[in-house]
């Protein structure tokens, strides 16, 4: 999530508040601002005035009106998906409420993992941002006219003439794609794409040659220099915004791959520890402060003998679930190898890092784990360091380790800070 995106709300529908309050409770640790109706007319001029990411529906309907006639009018003022909680329902039922609009079902006993779960792939479809498109043009007459084509299919483009401005801006606006010309009077656009390909980091990065040049040769010569596809220029617009899209979304989803965990979908080790790495010298060059924490599940090997390791995946995968919405844009968080996990906090102080990471601490512990009908509590241990002057990324996180050993040390459930 980005600073500047508001909580996802959630709208819980049901005949009494008491039902909804602990789910309610439960979807607000998980980052969803939850409101409950009991009326129709409510939930009806809510969906005007503030209408939620998703609508959660009970099958016991609302107040005073069948859940049919509400789903009818809901139908008709939802643009998000409707959810609804139920019993099991045959396949004719099914239809039925599909057919009034009901896009989801979770059914009852209501497992609250698998419906963050549910509600995380939805928004996620929703909150795609757009593609950021890199144009490398000497010409600005060219670069824009391809430029404002893919801007008003609501992709960011940035344009750059001169190609030897180019890691400036795959640091700093980091691209979906780069669109590169070939010829250019500083370079060519191969010669700039063999550099590129010099640093593994930007592997993940197309680079697509634009040009007018119809020569095979030339074309496989420009791709063997590490260029991923020669595309003509002046192609139809819908022609370029098809190439586009359908590029970066496979890239994006390749990029999810290459970068993230399969279990919490975090940045993996690998590259957490190249963005803390990025973060340290931008932070150096800058002078900002820069804080980095190791966050390690209490006793994680006693949950997995206790109640098995499905649960101690499940646990894994809330704590990740509450960091990543917890860091809300303003740093990353990855899943540094087993229960242990790392944040950086970009432009942060350590009391202030230490403050936010005791803050998710509190709310972990109130998180209810489940095993089967099995309540138990499960607490993290922090270790928190920040970046002094000639600090690399190894030392860095060689302090914020010995402030968690510390944390484990000094009896666990705790934030510990680095001394000195
Ligand atoms: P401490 O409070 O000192 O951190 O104790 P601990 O038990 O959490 O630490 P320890 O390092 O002894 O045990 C970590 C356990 O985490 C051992 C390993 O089997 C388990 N583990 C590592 N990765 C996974 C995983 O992906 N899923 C599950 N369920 N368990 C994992
Ligand atoms: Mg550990
Ligand atoms: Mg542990």
């Amino acid at each position: 999530m980005n600073p500047d995106q508001k909580k996802p709300i959630v709208y819980l529908s049901a005949r009494q508040v008491q039902g909804c309050t602990e789910l309610a409770k439960q979807l607000t640790f998980f980052g969803f601002e939850c409101r409950i109706f009991i009326k129709q007319s409510a939930l009806l001029a809510a969906m005007y005035t503030e209408p939620p990411f998703a609508v959660l529906f009970g099958e016991e309907g609302l107040e005073g009106s069948s859940v049919e006639e509400t789903l009818l009018l809901l139908q008709k003022l939802s643009r998000g998906p409707v959810l609804y909680i139920t019993s099991a329902l045959t396949v004719v039922e099914q239809i039925h409420y599909v057919k009034l609009g009901v896009t989801d079902f979770i059914y009852i006993p209501l497992d609250i993992q698998k419906l963050i779960d549910r509600l995380d792939v939805l928004l996620e479809k929703t909150q795609n941002s757009p593609y950021r498109v890199l144009i490398v043009d000497d010409s600005e007459t060219m670069g824009r006219a391809s430029g404002s084509i893919l801007t008003q299919a609501e992709m960011q483009v940035q344009l750059i003439k001169n190609p030897l401005d180019v890691f400036v801006s795959l640091e700093r606006f980091v691209p979906d794609i780069v669109l590169m010309d070939v010829y250019m009077p500083q370079c060519s656009g191969d010669e700039m794409a063999k550099v590129i390909r010099q640093q593994t980091r930007f592997d993940s990065i197309p680079i697509v040659f634009l040009s007018t040049e119809t020569n095979r040769n030339k074309q496989l010569m420009a791709r063997s220099m590490g260029g991923d596809d020669f595309w003509v220029k002046n192609m139809p617009a819908e022609e370029l915004v098809a190439s586009v899209t359908m590029t970066c979304a496979r890239y994006r989803s390749l990029r999810r791959w290459m970068c993230c965990d399969s279990l919490t979908t975090l940045l993996n080790h690998t590259h957490i520890i190249e963005w803390l790495e990025r973060e340290v010298k931008r932070s150096q060059k800058e002078a900002l402060s820069l804080s980095f924490a190791m966050v390690d599940i209490d006793h994680f090997k006693k949950i997995n003998d206790d109640y098995g390791h499905a649960i101690g995946d499940k646990v894994i995968k809330i704590l990740a679930r509450l960091l990543r919405h917890s860091i809300n844009g303003e740093g990353a968080v990855g899943r540094y190898g087993g229960e242990e996990f790392a944040v950086v906090f970009s432009e942060t102080s350590m009391i202030r890092a230490a403050q936010k990471l005791d803050s998710w601490r509190l709310r972990f512990t109130e998180l209810i784990q489940m095993s089967d009908d099995i309540q138990f509590p499960v607490t993290f241990s922090a270790g928190i360091a920040d970046l002094k002057n000639g600090m690399n990324a190894p030392q860095l996180i060689d302090a914020a380790d010995s402030a968690l050993y510390q944390a484990k040390h000094a009896g666990r459930n705790q934030v510990g800070l680095c001394q000195g």
